[in-house]
């Protein structure tokens, strides 16, 4: 496993590789390495001759210092991890040399930006796509790796990629959860042991949605507030949004009669969780 911090390295080694016709599988972190990542990882080694992977946490894409600042880090753990997994390229780039002194472009991919994560994280999908942007200009992969965990990221991602003829594949693979249906997420490690025997919940409601929709309920409304009730007695997290979506519009449903996407952001002490699940009607 190849470790490179060099942004013009990373660079001459990746094309190197596709000169030699390599197809490049490709998965954006910012470290914590869990489950999650890891299901990335091994489904773009059985699909790449080679899997690279990044571990850069991206300052543009927090809005908020305090949560930039208790981040949580483990390099060598997540090293260890990507050996094990057989990564080949580990890109660790230094925040100044992504964004040097006077750095001034970035991507802004507008309408799918504006709700959910949009309404309540100003700047952080204008920050996610200048990254991923500029990791894809930098690794030059065939294929990327997305967790739907991340669902407006993800289709945001393939929006861009889609808009600016990147030429590089999308693929989105489901959420990996803990047993108790807990979506993996590095920021766990910010619950305390209260929240974190709460947060559960999170998933618990999403899923009574989708149940509810089973059972013949169509009316989002009731969807959405009988969620909201669910983690209000459930957690002592505050709740920024609970909704029910157009799984590629992301625009909210008053009715639910198709696809959608249930969807939810909350906020404990130190920990800003978002989980989501995908609703068919029967
Ligand atoms: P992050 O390190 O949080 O930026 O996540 C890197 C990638 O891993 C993103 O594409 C995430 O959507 C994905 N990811 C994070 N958590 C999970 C999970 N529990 N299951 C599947 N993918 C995940």
């Amino acid at each position: 496993m190849e470790i490179i911090r060099d942004v013009p390295e990373m660079q001459r080694r990746v094309t190197a590789l596709r000169e030699q016709g390599k197809v490049i599988g490709f998965v954006p972190t910012m470290g914590f390495l869990h489950d999650g990542h890891l299901s990335l990882f091994r489904a773009a080694r059985l699909e790449n001759q080679i899997l690279a992977i990044s571990i850069f946490v991206n300052p543009t894409q927090f809005d908020r210092p305090e949560d930039l600042e208790t981040y949580p880090v483990d390099l060598e753990g997540d090293l260890a991890k990507a050996r094990e997994e057989g990564v080949d390229l580990v890109f660790i780039p230094a925040r100044e040399d992504m964004y040097p002194h006077g750095y001034s472009t970035f991507v802004e991919v507008e309408g799918l930006t504006r709700r959910w994560e949009g309404t309540y994280r100003p700047g952080h999908f204008r920050g996610v796509a200048t990254v991923v942007a500029k990791l894809f200009q930098v690794v030059k992969p065939h294929r990327t790796y997305f967790g739907q965990k991340d669902y407006q990221q993800a289709r945001i991602v393939q929006h861009m990629v889609r808009d600016l003829d990147m030429n590089i594949e999308v693929v989105v693979l489901p959420t990996v959860r803990e047993p108790d249906g807990l979506a993996m997420s590095s920021r766990n490690a910010n619950l305390t042991a209260d929240e974190r025997r709460q947060a559960p919940m999170l998933h618990r409601a999403l899923c009574w949605a989708g149940d509810r929709v089973k059972s013949g309920e169509r009316d989002a409304q009731v969807l959405v507030e009988g969620m909201e009730r669910m983690i209000q007695e459930g957690t002592s997290a505050a709740v920024d949004y609970v909704g029910l979506c157009h799984p590629e519009s992301l625009e909210p449903l008053e009715k639910v009669e198709g696809p959608a996407v249930a969807l939810l952001a909350v906020r404990f002490s130190k920990a800003r969780l978002i989980d989501n699940v995908m609703i068919n009607v029967p």
